[in-house]
């Protein structure tokens, strides 16, 4: 077998400068909000060009964090995707607020813009995009809706930190983001991490508060929060990683390139995936479709390639949401791409020789 995700080499090109600097954490012992937290805080608010960035314990977190910053109440309606990871929907119910599912685009499996209008009553206070697979959805088209209706746009971008949209960097491109640094994300720490972004300070200090207990100086807690902050350890390991993300993504680019070139001439056997031409990637998945998914992966794994499906179930079909959620809008684009997708193997320092053995294997596949 081929790994999916292989992360030792990057760990090897990177070894002397993360092991030093996870051992300066050890060494002055300031494991919470140590001075690594606000050292890489800073470098995020450069990196997204301008956002005002506060890492917080988890991709999760930080949704949650987000949504706490503008007062989600029970029985509020979120607008967002079905067609993603778990937690998206899941925080919004866990807050006692209601995920209103509209569907996707075919092409780029990212939520339909031109269907979020329908779905808004006097209820909504927010509409979610999820940055699918590490694309942006349509922001500007989703940001307008949003104004028009006093909602404010919280950016899922756990999968699309450092991917571009209009020369603008994915979680600065909407009034909120969330990342996620989960070890297999496209930057990864050693553990759980995350990041909130904000355009507007006010929030984001809100946020910083929630993060720790809602509090606004030691002992004074002003509001209701969580325990959501990134241990110093991960933040000196993210340090290090930022200063290869760029080529990593380069690569990951180089590496969807190859597969796109070498599958093209089964388009139409399977559906290739569609980066739009005012956008880019940075390929947390490679994800294609194909109709006999089944059959497809089970052949594969023979040939030594393994698979992944991201994600099988749209969320308003899954046991914890059912009961919660009312399906108003169709969404049969979101559960014919949770039975057709499948993603191949994919990460910065995959070796060309690799590529090209899963290129050959599908073509074996017809
Ligand atoms: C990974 C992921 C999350 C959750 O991030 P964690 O760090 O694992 O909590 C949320 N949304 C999407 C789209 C994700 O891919």
């Amino acid at each position: 077998m081929i790994p999916f995700v292989d992360l030792k080499p990057q760990y090897a090109a990177l070894k002397t400068d993360i092991n030093e600097a996870i051992q300066k954490v050890l060494d002055h012992g300031q494991f919470i909000l140590g001075p690594e937290v606000q050292h890489f805080e800073k470098e995020l608010f450069e990196y997204t060009g301008g956002a005002h960035s506060l890492c917080v314990a988890s991709g999760t977190d930080a949704l949650m964090i987000a949504m706490m910053a503008i007062d989600i109440q029970p029985g509020d309606e979120i607008i967002t995707t079905s067609f993603s990871f778990f937690a998206t929907a899941e925080i919004i119910a866990v807050l006692g607020a209601k995920p209103i599912f509209v569907d996707i685009e075919k092409d780029t499996y990212n939520l339909d813009a031109n269907k979020i209008e329908q779905a808004v009553t006097s209820k909504t206070k927010a509409i979610i995009p999820v940055s699918l697979y590490g694309q942006c959805a349509n922001m500007d088209e989703i940001n307008t809706i949003a104004e028009k209706h006093n909602l404010t746009v919280i950016e899922d971008a756990a999968q699309s930190f450092g991917a571009k949209y209009k020369g603008k960097k994915s979680c600065n491109v909407s009034t909120l983001a969330c990342t996620s640094f989960f070890p297999a994300k496209p930057l990864g720490c050693y553990g759980d991490g995350g990041a909130v972004f904000s355009q507007d300070k006010e929030l984001a200090d809100k946020m910083e508060s929630i993060r720790t207990h809602g509090q606004e100086g030691r002992y004074n807690h002003v509001r209701l929060g969580i325990n959501g902050r990134m241990d110093s350890i991960q933040c000196a390991v993210l340090t290090q990683k930022l200063k290869r993300y760029d080529w990593e993504i380069e690569q990951r680019q180089k590496v969807a390139g190859m597969y796109t070139e070498g599958l093209k001439d089964l388009e139409g056997k399977i559906q290739l995936p569609v980066v739009r031409d005012d956008r880019d990637s940075v390929w947390a998945q490679y994800t294609i479709a194909v109709d006999n998914r089944d059959q497809f992966q089970a052949q594969l794994k023979e040939k030594g390639i393994p698979t992944s499906v991201h994600y099988p179930v749209p969320m308003h079909m899954q046991p914890a949401l059912k009961k919660l959620v009312d399906v108003r809008f169709d969404l049969s684009i979101s559960e014919e791409a949770g039975n057709r997708v499948v993603s191949l193997p994919m990460y910065a320092d995959m070796p060309d020789d690799d590529v090209q053995k899963v290129i050959e294997a599908i073509k074996s596949c017809w």
